[in-house]
């Protein structure tokens, strides 16, 4: 994902200012620099990286600060802020409730991932206890139905189309009443996409949402598509009224960082992200959990929400191992355990990227690294697996020697470990001080 490297350039803005001895406004400035550059490398709306430099600049006045105050940090937090403010419109998505209908209207250009989103995304609400069902109102592409009629069929979810009639308006309408009829509870409308400067398709789409009267449109949007993704956002906005966004092709090699930013211009907000072309590939955006990963801080709560999407019952599987947890005894035996676990669950969701300094690698690239580090931990003895402090260069050298690899690896294997544990006593701190005893599932 190209998006990770604009994550790690940016943390390495903000890791370079450890070395300064004072942070001053060269300093700061040059940190900015090297943020802005990196976000605009990644498409992001000039006009947005102009004001995060702004606000930074604005929040923390690291000259009139006193000495003393953690201005590294403080900075450090800015950004993230600014991060985050982009991301987030400050508005609540739209909830579908149960034991009502629900029809909500995915729109956008052709070849965005649409269909297939709809599909991920009744599945997504199949799972969470919802009765789904999808109406295909593509009169427009050849195939459109049969697509969807495919995808429906493959995650066992109803649908509705035709092959005959040509008004998308009049199909969606009569699908939406018949699942309405029939008491489901979210009706997904699959209308069609065009390009951009075809008036029709907007007309229709304005038609199809007369006549259903959507409780929300969900804006699906491709995340390759640049600095383009500005205009198109702002497009559909002003002719529908967007509630929602979802970002597709974010494993690909996209940018990403236009379509993120393009959200602004939709003032609704990310719901979710498509992350390969997989029903599974679909995961729920969360702004803060999607800035962290992003800047390789890793998504703890995410990946226990995964596990626990996939039955992986931590509490009942490796009771001892959240127990040393919860006091704080986390060691690398334990790493093994959950790496094993995650490895058992084949590739759901990519979810080994959620491992705290594993962003950005798809299932593939984070696999090999997984598998790599279990063949030194198999090197170490079984006192060295229950160590949970730092290991004599000697041991690192006899282990790297015994699983056939360079001592550097082995101490990579070690900082994982320790961002890990790190990030691992942290949340259970948070979830304890939270007066929840255990972890944040
Ligand atoms: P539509 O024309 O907007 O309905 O787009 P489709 O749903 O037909 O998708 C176009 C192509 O994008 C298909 O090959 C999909 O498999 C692919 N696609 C959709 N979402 C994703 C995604 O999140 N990641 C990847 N890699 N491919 C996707």
């Amino acid at each position: 994902m190209v998006l990770a490297d604009l994550g790690s350039k940016v943390a390495l803005a903000l890791r370079k200012m450890t070395q300064a001895t004072v942070i001053d406004q060269t300093v700061m400035n040059e940190m900015l620099s090297e943020i802005c550059k990196a976000l605009l490398q990644a498409d992001v709306n000039v006009a947005q990286v102009k004001h995060l430099r702004e606000q930074v600049k604005r929040n923390v006045d690291v000259e009139a600060l006193a000495g003393g105050l953690n201005k590294r940090k403080m900075l450090e937090q800015a950004v993230c802020n600014e991060l985050c403010a982009m991301l987030d419109p400050g508005k609540e998505p739209y909830q579908p409730k149960k034991k009502q209908p629900n029809v909500i209207m995915f729109v956008g250009l052709q070849g965005c991932g649409k269909t297939t989103t709809c599909t991920k995304y009744a599945y997504m609400y199949k799972r969470k206890g919802f009765k789904c069902a999808l109406v295909c109102a593509d009169t427009f592409r050849a195939g459109a139905f049969d697509q969807l009629k495919q995808n429906a069929t493959k995650a066992k979810i109803p649908f509705y189309g035709s092959y005959t009639e040509t008004d998308p308006a009049q199909i969606a309408a009569e699908g939406v009443q018949k699942f309405k009829d029939e008491g489901y509870e979210i009706i997904i409308v699959d209308t069609s996409g065009r390009h951009m400067q075809e008036e029709a398709l907007f007309e229709e789409m304005e038609q199809v949402a007369q006549l259903t009267q959507p409780d929300d449109v969900v804006f699906v949007m491709d995340s390759s598509i640049g600095q383009a993704a500005h205009e198109q956002a702002t497009a559909f906005k002003s002719k529908v009224a967007v509630g929602s966004v979802i970002i597709t092709k974010l494993d690909g090699h996209a940018k990403g960082g236009g379509a993120l930013s393009a959200v602004a211009a939709t003032g609704a907000p990310i719901t979710n992200i498509g992350t390969g072309e997989h029903i599974e590939d679909f995961e729920e955006f969360e702004v803060k959990s999607f800035v962290s990963r992003m800047l390789g801080k890793g998504n703890i709560a995410g990946l226990m929400e995964k596990m626990k999407a996939a039955d992986v019952d931590l509490e009942k599987q490796a009771p001892e191992m959240m127990k040393r947890l919860q006091s704080g005894q986390w060691t690398l035996r334990d790493m093994r355990e959950q790496f094993q676990a995650v490895l058992k669950m084949g590739p759901l969701g990519n979810i080994m990227n959620q491992f705290p300094g594993m962003s950005g690698l798809d299932f593939h690239e984070s696999g090999v690294r997984i598998k790599k580090w279990m063949t030194m931990m198999d090197s170490m003895t079984e006192a060295e697996l229950d160590e949970t402090k730092s290991f004599a260069p000697s041991r690192i050298v006899r282990i790297a020697r015994g699983s056939g690899h360079h001592p550097q690896e082995v101490v990579e294997l070690l900082e994982q470990f320790k961002l890990m544990q790190t990030t691992m006593q942290k949340t259970m701190k948070k979830n304890k001080k939270m007066g929840k005893g255990q972890m944040d599932l």
